[in-house]
């Protein structure tokens, strides 16, 4: 049993708990105070043209791709900003107690950092509506001793974040098991946690069961030995203290967005594709991106640049069709690393389609061409998911799934949509109907959301998600 905590970190962290009340009471020279005119926070933000919000680097929250920046936090946090028509500015923090202190000194209007609704924060803090629930995991590394319940820990080293829900959680536990012991960690956030746990240095860890979701797959040997905790709403977080025109406009911005199907695109957009966690499928594909990914990587960049693509994309796509091996054969008679049919090669003036260089080459030109066919009303990330869905089930279909998803109530125009109306084109009720006729539409719902996880992952692998930077955007 792991008895000593870092005395330094912890009573760091309480005192400053203690006094952030009063700090919040006693705002000073901050954003939070009302120019001479007496215009309202919300008055002075579009006044200003600024809206200024903290958040922390992790997957369920902001990090950066190829595209810039991204993450649930700040899709939300841009639409917000956006209602309000003022410029967004970005403060990504080093650590939880970062945030609060930029909160309590008013030098951010508000966190959106996937931040808990606790009892301890409710006294300093006010939260917006929630926009999703989580529960706090207690993780170990297969293969090692699996606890079944909190004091089962043994010896075992539990490292938490500091100042963070999860601790407020473990001191309540710690009150009916009070040999439970942990530290805190002010340095690490709960992705290198879980890193840790992963290569074995640490035994245990908590997380929010999203993080957790959004990113098992970087860390295929972490398994959930139980929840810590019920179901605990996550939101925006304000100082409690003064003006409340902001927070109120932020309270209406989450009431439309729930109203209106926008929250549910913003997490769609990062959970949807990610299905129960798969081990070893995961820890297969880690391999080949080691393994067998390197002979091809060349061929996938150059295509890639050719028809503007993401090569990681490219890739994604050929891992499903193939797993990477040219030799691939379907018992449908397709082939070769992009596994292309035999009219489409042709249509592609492909000679030889195991020959890889070929095989990707006319992939890239056949999924480049299929995603400016589609039409103008199609935007964002979704032009490259119908793309994918086209690729697999023909252009034709697709628009046939279009069509239910429009006469069904849902928009033609969001691939949230249209990939739940796919598996209808299998019913004939409803492919009579349609112009193509029968699809085995739900197989090409299941590969684009495959290649989506693949693509993530590949992402992270090869080093265009930057998530760890700090300071400001
Ligand atoms: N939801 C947690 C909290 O509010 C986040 C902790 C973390 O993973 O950093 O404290």
């Amino acid at each position: 049993m792991v008895l000593a905590r870092p005395a330094d970190k912890s009573t760091m962290i309480r005192s400053f708990l203690k006094h952030l009340p009063s700090a919040l009471i006693f705002l000073a020279a901050s954003l939070y105070t009302t120019p001479a005119e007496k215009l309202t926070l919300l008055e002075s933000v579009r006044q200003n043209n600024r809206l200024v919000v903290v958040t922390r680097s992790a997957a369920s929250t902001y990090y950066r791709d190829a595209t810039g920046p991204a993450g649930p936090e700040f899709d939300l946090a841009r639409r917000f900003a956006e209602r309000l028509d003022v410029d967004l500015k970005i403060i990504v923090a080093s650590d939880l107690k970062q945030i609060f202190s930029l909160l309590a000194r008013g030098e951010a209007h508000f966190a959106a950092a996937g931040l808990t609704q606790t009892a301890d924060r409710y006294r300093w803090l006010r939260f917006t509506p929630p926009y999703q629930y989580v529960v706090q995991q207690l993780v170990y590394r297969q293969g090692t001793h699996r606890p079944r319940n909190i004091s089962d820990l043994g010896d075992g080293k539990l490292l938490v974040v500091a100042g963070s829900s999860h601790i407020e959680r473990l001191r309540q536990l710690q009150k009916s098991h009070p040999r439970l012991t942990w530290e805190e960690s002010l340095k690490f956030g709960s992705n290198e946690l879980l890193k840790k746990v992963e290569t074995g240095e640490i035994d245990y860890t908590v997380v929010d069961s999203n993080e957790l979701r959004l990113t098992h797959r970087f860390y295929p040997h972490v398994r959930v030995a139980f929840d810590i905790s019920e179901f605990q709403p996550i939101s925006w977080a304000f100082p409690v203290e003064g003006d409340d025109s902001l927070y109120q406009e932020a309270v209406g911005f989450f009431v439309d967005i729930y109203n209106n199907g926008i929250l549910e695109q913003i997490l769609e957009r990062y959970y949807g594709h990610i299905g129960e966690f798969d081990y070893v499928a995961t820890t297969t594909f880690i391999t080949h991106i080691r393994q067998r990914l390197p002979r091809y990587r060349h061929l996938f960049e150059r295509a890639a640049k050719e028809f503007d693509i993401d090569w990681r994309l490219l890739a994604a796509v050929s891992y499903q069709e193939s797993h990477w091996n040219p030799k691939a054969v379907s018992p449908t008679g397709v082939r070769g690393i992009m596994m292309l049919t035999r009219i489409t090669a042709k249509q592609l003036g492909i000679r030889k389609r195991t020959n890889p260089e070929q095989s990707i080459h006319g992939g890239a030109r056949y999924l480049s061409h299929l995603k400016q066919r589609l039409p103008t009303e199609i935007s964002g990330p979704d032009r490259n998911w119908f793309a994918l869905a086209a690729y697999n089930i023909g252009y034709g279909h697709l628009m046939d799934a279009r069509e239910i998803t429009r006469k069904t109530g849902g928009n033609p125009n969001l691939w949230m949509d249209v990939k739940k109306k796919l598996p209808l084109l299998r019913d004939k009720k409803w492919y009579r109907k349609t112009v193509y006729g029968y699809a085995r539409g739900d197989e090409a719902a299941f590969y684009v959301e495959n290649i989506r996880n693949y693509y993530q992952i590949l992402q992270k692998e090869t080093g265009s998600i930057l998530g760890m930077a700090t300071g400001v955007e």
